[in-house]
This record gives C-alpha cells, structure tokens and sequence, in this order.
C-alpha cells in the first residue's frame, strides 16, 4: 500500500483547516452556502446558531462525515478529495466529539481508547494503554478504565469520549454540541475538562451554546444560519456588539 499523504508540519498560527467557497445539498435542501473559514493551528473556535441552520454539517465535512459537493476544504494541508489516503490522513488528525457520546457499549473504557490506536495506527497494545491511562487522568476518571460506558454517568462517558479522541494525538478537535445531552449539573465537569484542552494549545472547534465557555475560551465566535456564516468576531465584540441583525435576535433568545 502506498504511505498517507503526511500532514505539514505547521507553526501555531498558520492556517490548519481552509475551506473555500464550500457548499453542500441534501437533495434539493441546500444546507452549506458560500462557506469561507480559514482556522489558524491553535485558534479555539465556538460555533453557534438556531438548529438546523448546518452547524453540525459543517463541522462534519471537516472529517468527511459528510460530504461537499462544492467547493475546496483543506485539512493540515491535505486537499480533502475522494482520494481516500487523504481522508484517511486527515481522519487520523482530526478527532470527534458527538452529543451522544458513541461509545462502543460492549467495551470497557480503556478498550474503547485504544482500539483505533491498536487497530488504526498499529500502536503496541501495552503503549496504547498507557497513553489511554494518561489521557484518563487528563480527563480526570483514569478510576473508570475498567467499568463499561453503560455504568458511567453522561458526564464521565463524555469525558471517556474526550479522552478517546485524544488517544489518537490529533491536532484538531472537533466537538459537536458535547454537553446538550447532559443533565445540567454534569455539564460543568465536560467545560472544565475542554477549557483544560484549550490551554494546552489544541485546534478546537466547538458547536454549542454554551456562551460563558464561548466567553472564557474562544477566540473567535462564528454565527450561523441558515447554511451561511453570518457573522464571526472575537467574544468580546460578538457578544459586546453584535453587527448582524439574526445574531441580535440569536443572542436574544439564548442570553
Ligand atoms: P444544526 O447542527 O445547525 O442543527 P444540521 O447541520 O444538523 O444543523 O442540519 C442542517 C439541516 O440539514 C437541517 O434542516 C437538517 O434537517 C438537514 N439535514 C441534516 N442531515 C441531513 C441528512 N442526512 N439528510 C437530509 N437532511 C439533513
Ligand atoms: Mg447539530
């Protein structure tokens, strides 16, 4: 088999993701508009926007969960084509964070951290689990390694499913609503963890609306409806002066 394309090597600040003109259907449902973004490697980014306006599309074009039909996204300066080395390249330095969590139930925690290691990287199992075991305790639960998902709380198999990401080294992070199915007063436990992460100079983008994360942890906010980018600024400015009258509206309702 021919070797994956290798990702460039990129200092903090260069651009890590690209998309150009990127726009998507389903079906005749036109759902990504125009979407230009360019993410610096580092930059910590907070999407928001009424549901169903194509956040999580978005975000999951970038791993090839979906996929365009126009338009260029480039990926540590991988071209995201149908060639599938390039996927998988990018898939590899890309994690993901689900609402739902998508653990394998019928695997223990530590199971569920090493199998793409193991199985994806070819990582020796006995290396794998100690780099789960450490990611554990970043996640703060290295206790839980040997318990099934079924027997955590949402906010633990949430930080299981954080840690599992992580086992794979990825320079980027996305995270799609991670706390919107979690009882209230486990959804500090997963922020705290995130905000963690930021501090150690990982690429997140983060869809949530979870505005005193966005607030205390963004660099940029980004506004989004229906399938556009509507407005994008630093927290500061996004919350302080909003420019666009759906924001507005937006912030409205959720403040
Ligand atoms: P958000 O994450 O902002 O709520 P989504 O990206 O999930 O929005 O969805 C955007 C729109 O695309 C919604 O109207 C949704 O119903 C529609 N949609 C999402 N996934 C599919 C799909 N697989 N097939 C058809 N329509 C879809
Ligand atoms: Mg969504």
């Amino acid at each position: 088999m021919t070797a994956l394309p290798t990702p460039v090597t990129l200092a903090p600040g260069e651009p890590i993701i690209e998309l150009r003109g990127v726009n998507k259907w389903y079906g005749d449902f036109h759902v990504l508009r125009d979407i230009d973004l360019t993410v610096a490697k580092g930059e910590r980014i907070v999407i928001c926007g009424p549901s169903g306006s194509g956040k999580s599309t978005l975000i999951r074009c970038i791993n090839r969960l979906e996929e365009h039909q126009a338009g260029r996204i480039v990926v540590d300066g991988i071209e995201l084509s149908n060639d599938v080395r390039n996927i998988e390249a990018i898939r590899r330095d890309v994690g993901m964070v689900f609402q739902q969590f998508n653990l394998f139930p019928h695997l223990t925690v530590l199971e569920n951290c090493t199998l793409a290691p193991v199985w994806v990287k070819k990582t020796p199992r006995a290396e794998a689990e100690a780099l789960a075991l450490r990611y554990l305790e970043r996640v703060r639960i290295p206790e839980q390694a040997n318990k099934f998902p079924g027997q955590l709380s949402g906010g633990q198999q949430q930080r299981v499913a954080i840690a599992r990401a992580l086992c794979m080294n990825p320079n980027i992070l996305l995270f799609d609503e991670p706390t919107s199915a979690l009882d209230p007063e486990m959804v500090k436990e997963v922020l705290d963890v995130m905000t963690d992460l930021a501090q150690g100079g990982i690429t997140m983008l983060v869809v949530t609306h979870e505005m005193g994360f966005a607030r205390q942890v963004a660099d940029r906010v980004i506004f989004m409806d229906r399938g556009e980018i509507v407005e994008q600024a630093p927290p500061e400015e996004f919350f302080g002066a909003p420019k666009n009258e759906r924001t507005r509206l937006f912030l409205g309702q959720i403040l």
